[in-house]
């Protein structure tokens, strides 16, 4: 705010200032005017009484001699004296001796002289003879015309009048003056100080003490500012750490320090309004604790408390490739992953999340395994918001834990209404085994090189009660949730190994079994023993046995998944990689495996005739399993275009429709027997 001068103090007291002097100056003034007014009349009777004193003798000496030239010269001696009017000697019952009168002085200033001092004033002096004859002989009488004194009197009132007023201006002046450098200037400039103070920092710079106003009220005024403009910042230093610790507590969770639900909200949003515009992909990785509640119990909440500690710094390792990472409550935490190109960067991010957490945590001197399960969104496929990504990474998180878990899962769309018909179908699972209500169908494999059926793939089938039919896609991940998959699993490879001897004694003998695996059987510790007492039961040849392991089975844990392979290998079983290409093994984990055969996934093998890619793909995959010295079938062979493909390019051996579908046990041996017949007829 800019001061107007006219405003300011300094001009007010100046006006007030100089008021009060002009009326002090001219009260003051007036009373010695007054004064000298009286002064001036006294001056009029003692110049009065001066004259009667030099003239009292000549007179006396005229009036006694009754000389009456003489009494004129007297007068006219009086009359020397401007002020002089009227002068007489005489006794009082006689004609006068002598007596001379002239007019009043004429003067322009009468009119307000004459108020003051009168006209004329007259002055008697009695003529008395010497002693002893103190006789009385008259008086000697003057009038004085007071126009002169009037006139010195006016002169002089002038100078009192203008002079007193002038000294009064003078000192007022001063005054302002005096205020001015006092007051007025110190005021200014720790006015100026005072708008240059910055309200956030108010205590950065100090009122300055202003020089020679240390000790005065000044002085004082500034030294409390500044004591007061200190308690401003400290207070408002508490409040903002008030404030800011609140808001720490409302977005971050309190054991692990790490942003809660809410704050990787706010930072997820940003993520995904920054992956949008480039049109880049978002991973939310939802892990969640396998048994987390079991942890706490056996041991104690505290340790419970610092495992999640733990946890969170090992989660925080992975922060160099994270966006975010926050703690969703309870034992879940979600990371995003910003600007990924290809979903299996989250896949290895999940991976690594789960290989990080194999190695034990230490708390209070014990160690405690933790495992956990993972569901993994993408932005934009699986959900264009926050909410949606979140919410559907958590469910997929839940739904993978119940299926198997220390796993990672990604998204489908359909995994709301798989839900519920799932957990029908568990109910109903569980029992199926007892009930009967599984059999096994074959399909056959043939070699190109000898152009005959070298194998057969068990497949299981499900006749449900109700619903007849059960695709083996919708149960198997069903009884691998619930665990029901290790019997059934055991009952299907007890029963492809019985029918594998059946046929070998009907005079197939070289024919060869291949049994798909799940991964949760792969991982089940007793497999190889299970393994290793079939082939010996049913007395089978080493290598007529051949296991099926998804590729995506072995990834989830490599080192695991490849002592379990090297066992059931000693066993005496193959082991082929199913669906090969689906998933996202790398070269260098293809070579640390001991894999016997690849097969192509059949997706690939159906589209190879229109989709050059496929082709290409399939191609690869033929000289990738060549060079590391593994046979290559490919699977969903429906075409002569693609069988004749896949066989110029090398392929060892095919399956498929267009071969056979999966066929019950007994129709199974009369296409053998055909195919025997014809030897080559099935090609
Ligand atoms: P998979 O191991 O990839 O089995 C091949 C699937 O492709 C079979 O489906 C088979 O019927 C089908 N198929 C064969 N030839 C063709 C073809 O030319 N065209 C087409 N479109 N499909 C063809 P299925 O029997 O429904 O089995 C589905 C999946 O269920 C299997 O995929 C396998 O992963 C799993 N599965 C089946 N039986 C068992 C089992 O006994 N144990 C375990 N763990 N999993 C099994
Ligand atoms: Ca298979
Ligand atoms: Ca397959």
């Amino acid at each position: 705010m800019k001061l107007e001068l006219k405003n300011s103090l300094s001009v007010k007291l100046l006006r007030v200032v100089l008021l009060s002097a002009l009326v002090v100056g001219v009260v003051l003034s007036c009373a010695q005017i007054v004064y000298d007014a009286y002064k001036t009349r006294q001056a009029v009777a003692t110049d009065a009484e001066r004259i009667l004193d030099m003239f009292r003798d000549p007179s006396t000496q005229a009036v006694y001699s009754l000389d009456r030239e003489m009494g004129m010269q007297v007068i006219e001696g009086l009359f020397q004296d401007k002020a002089v009017r009227m002068a007489s000697i005489g006794h009082p019952n006689e004609t006068l001796l002598a007596e001379k009168t002239r007019d009043l002085k004429h003067s322009p200033t009468r009119w307000l002289t004459d108020p003051i001092l009168g006209k004329e004033r007259s002055f008697t002096t009695q003529l008395v003879g010497r002693s002893p004859y103190s006789e009385y002989y008259g008086d000697l009488r003057i009038t004085l015309d007071t126009a002169t004194y009037g006139e010195g009197f006016l002169v002089n009132s002038m100078i009192i009048f203008i002079s007193g007023v002038l000294r009064a201006l003078a000192m007022g002046l001063v005054l302002y003056l005096v205020y001015h450098w006092l007051l007025t200037k110190p005021l200014s400039r720790i006015i100026e100080h005072l708008t240059s103070i910055n309200p956030d920092r108010p205590s950065e710079h100090q009122l300055p003490l202003l020089k020679g106003h240390e000790k005065n009220e000044l002085g004082l005024w500034v030294s409390t500012a500044n004591q007061l403009l200190a308690s401003i910042e400290r207070n408002t230093h508490l409040r903002h750490e008030a404030e800011s610790s609140l808001l720490r507590m409302a977005q971050y969770d309190f054991l692990t320090g790490l942003p809660n639900r809410q704050q990787l909200q706010q930072q997820l949003d940003k993520i995904l309004i920054d992956a949008g515009r480039v049109q880049h992909r978002v991973a939310v990785l939802c892990v969640g604790l396998d048994d987390f509640k079991g942890i706490n119990e056996q041991f104690s909440y505290q340790a419970g408390d610092q495992l999640l500690l733990a946890l969170a710094d090992r989660l925080r390792g992975h922060s160099g490739r994270l966006g975010a990472l926050a703690r969703l409550g309870g034992d879940q935490f979600a990371l995003v992953q910003a600007d990924i190109e290809q979903p299996y960067e989250a896949a290895e991010l999940a991976q690594n999340i789960l290989d990080d957490l194999e190695a034990p945590f230490a708390v209070d001197q014990q160690e405690i395994r933790l495992r956990a399960t993972i569901g993994i969104t993408l932005f934009p496929e699986d959900g264009d918001s926050t909410e949606k990504l979140l919410q559907k990474a958590e469910q997929t998180m839940t739904l993978a834990k119940t299926r198997s878990r220390n796993r990672y899962q990604f998204y489908i769309a359909s995994v709301d209404s798989e839900m519920r018909r799932r957990r029908e179908l568990e109910k109903d699972l569980r029992e199926a085994l007892v009930r009967n209500q599984f059999h096994l169908v074959y399909q056959p494999q043939i070699s190109y090189r000898d152009q005959r059926v070298v194998g057969v793939e068990a497949l299981i089938r499900w006749i449900h009660p109700e619903h007849g039919f059960v695709p083996p896609d919708q149960f198997i991940p069903l009884a691998e949730q619930n665990g029901t998959i290790i019997a059934i699993g055991e009952w299907v490879l007890d029963q492809a190994c019985k029918q594998l001897r059946e046929w070998h004694d009907q005079g197939f003998s070289d024919l060869r079994m291949a049994v798909n695996l799940s991964t949760v059987q792969l991982h089940h510790a007793e497999l190889p023993r299970v393994v290793n007492n079939l082939l010996q039961i049913y007395r089978l040849p080493p290598r007529s046995l051949e296991l099926e392991v998804t590729e995506t089975g072995l990834m989830e844990d490599i080192s695991t998944a490849a002592q379990h392979l090297l066992s059931l290998r000693r066993s005496g079983a193959l082991i082929a990689i199913d669906d090969f290409g689906t998933g996202y093994s790398s070269l260098s984990y293809l070579k640390s495996l001991p894999l016997d055969k690849i097969k192509i996934d059949k997706s690939f093998v159906q589209d190879l005739i229109d989709d050059d890619d496929d082709a290409t793909i399939v191609r690869a995959i033929i000289q990738l399993g060549k060079s590391l010295g593994m046979q290559v079938i490919a699977e969903g062979v429906e075409t002569t275009e693609q069988e004749a493909y896949i066989i110029s390019e090398g392929c060892h051996e095919g399956q498929g429709y267009f071969y056979s579908k999966p066929l019950p046990a007994r129709e199974l041996l009369s296409y053998l027997k055909q195919a025997q017949r014809t030897h080559v007829g099935i090609l």
